[in-house]
């Protein structure tokens, strides 16, 4: 999706107000009367209809007349109102341009005022495979009132908790900045995708450290769930950097062993494919032990000391609930069936009406659905946009979080025996890394497939005039 944020420059504080209107709006409804959004908004000389229809024509806003005569967010209107939060908090103040293009979001560069760049992720849940997800997605057919704009932002929210917590348990991940809606602020990181990387100086290197990830996310009582070379970055020096948390999840899932296998395959794949690296022909393990078949180098995740209640003790303490928590899995259970989102048209743009249009589901501070008429929330949305300077940051209401299921305490006691197994495991991963040596001389031969080069990063779009 294109964002032309030069288009920003133009719009004024009023387009703003009505924009923020039409947000606080959407809490109830999925489609806000344009009588709500009126008084919501309650511009001093009026004029709403007006703003309205210019926001119609940037195309920040959907209209709808088909039960009543409203308007909801699109993307665009979202990703503005996020950008210019940001902006006015100081967390950066231009955008560049687009680095990545994900299955459900868009990386751009961004700059703050000394010049350093970061990247900006916007979330988009629903643009891709729309039909295909939604058909498997059975919960939004049942007990949904989500929006593809809130699980967006949830899927923001928990990426960046997972981030920061993963970086403060000295994860190669990138530094978690800050977050607002949809949007997630991190650092730009110095590489490439590990798909676009031909050749390798340290194929066998690279694999240990990355195979040791999995092994090391594992042990904090997490799993990637989508640890592929297009999620796997890395630099000149070879150094690897994590990215892409939306989908991750406890070691206590129940289909966690699943998850965690699809994942130390998906790396066993490539490194075969790619890096001709025959773990079959692996013969002699470190301490001597003969290793022979594929199956034997498989790392085993019933044998992984798991500490399962990493993610409600951390991940709180980010403002990512448990209930956000349960709210996102429930989605991203069916994205994590690969096949659902293979080959399908998307939605326009990603907010589709029949899935806003769901029932009920309370305490949800921002574009969650509770009641189709609830005009008595009038008065607090109308002190609330007083109260907003820059829109409404979307701070989640925090809830108790109790301990997790106890799932994995008596792994726990053995847990001498299981670091004794683990560490035998990972030696003969490595070994079977290094099964067919293959010393590579040449340089490596990066394809830079986005052009990144975060010194020539020009800047188009200066925001700080707001
Ligand atoms: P999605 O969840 O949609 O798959 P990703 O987080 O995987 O999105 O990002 C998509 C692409 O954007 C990546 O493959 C990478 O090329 C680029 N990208 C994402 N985050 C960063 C970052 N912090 N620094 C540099 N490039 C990034
Ligand atoms: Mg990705």
């Amino acid at each position: 999706m294109k964002l032309d944020v030069n288009m920003l420059r133009y719009l004024c504080k009023d387009d703003f107000r009505v924009l923020t209107a039409v947000e606080m709006g959407m809490r109830n409804h999925e489609i806000v009367p344009c009588e709500l959004v009126d008084r919501i908004a309650s511009l001093k000389h009026g004029g709403t209809y007006k703003v309205l229809k210019n926001l119609l024509r940037h195309k920040l806003l959907h209209h709808d007349s088909s039960k009543y005569d409203g308007f909801r967010l699109t993307y665009l209107g979202y990703d503005f109102l996020a950008i210019k939060t940001l902006v006015n908090r100081g967390v950066f103040v231009s955008v560049g341009r687009q680095i990545g293009v994900g299955k459900e979001s868009d990386i751009f560069e961004v700059a703050t005022e000394d010049g350093t760049v970061m990247a900006m992720k916007l979330h988009r849940l629903g643009r891709v495979s729309f039909r295909a997800v939604k058909s498997k997605r059975d919960y939004l057919k049942h007990r949904s009132s989500y929006s593809w704009l809130y699980l967006s932002r949830l899927a923001a929210l928990k990426e960046f908790a997972f981030m920061k917590a993963l970086e403060e348990h000295g994860f190669p991940v990138p530094s978690a900045v800050d977050c607002n809606r949809h949007c997630v602020i991190m650092s730009l990181v110095q590489g490439y995708p590990l798909v676009q990387v031909k050749q390798l100086q340290n194929p066998e290197v690279v694999f240990e450290t990355i195979i040791g990830l999995v092994v090391r996310l594992a042990e904090h009582g997490l799993i990637h769930c989508d640890f592929n070379e297009f999620n796997i970055m890395i630099d000149d020096d070879e150094k690897v950097t994590m990215i892409d948390f939306p989908q991750m999840v406890s070691v206590s899932h129940h289909n966690a062993q699943m998850y965690f296998d699809r994942d130390v395959e998906c790396v066993f794949k490539f490194f075969r494919k790619r890096f001709n690296m025959n773990f079959r022909e692996c013969r002699d393990d470190i301490d001597g032990t003969e290793v022979d078949t594929d199956e034997s180098v498989r790392l085993c995740f019933s044998s992984i000391a798991k500490d399962a209640v990493f993610l409600d003790k951390e991940l709180a303490a980010s403002g990512f609930t448990r209930k956000d928590q349960e709210d996102i899995e429930k989605f991203i259970e069916g994205s994590l069936d690969k096949d659902a989102s293979s080959g399908d048209e998307g939605a326009e743009d990603g907010t589709d009406v029949s899935v806003l249009n769901e029932a009920n589901i309370e305490g949800v501070d921002s574009l969650h659905l509770v009641d189709q008429d609830q005009t008595s929330n009038l008065k607090q949305e109308e002190d609330n946009l007083r109260n907003c300077e820059a829109g409404p940051s979307s701070k989640p209401e925090c809830e108790d979080v109790s301990d997790k299921e106890g799932d994995n305490d008596t792994e726990k006691d053995n847990d001498a025996e299981l670091v004794k197994r683990l560490n035998k495991q990972r030696r003969r991963a490595m070994s079977a890394a290094r099964g067919r040596r293959k010393t590579l001389s040449s340089r490596n031969t990066y394809k830079d497939k986005g052009g990144r080069s975060s010194t020539s990063c020009k800047i188009q779009h200066q925001l700080s005039s707001w």
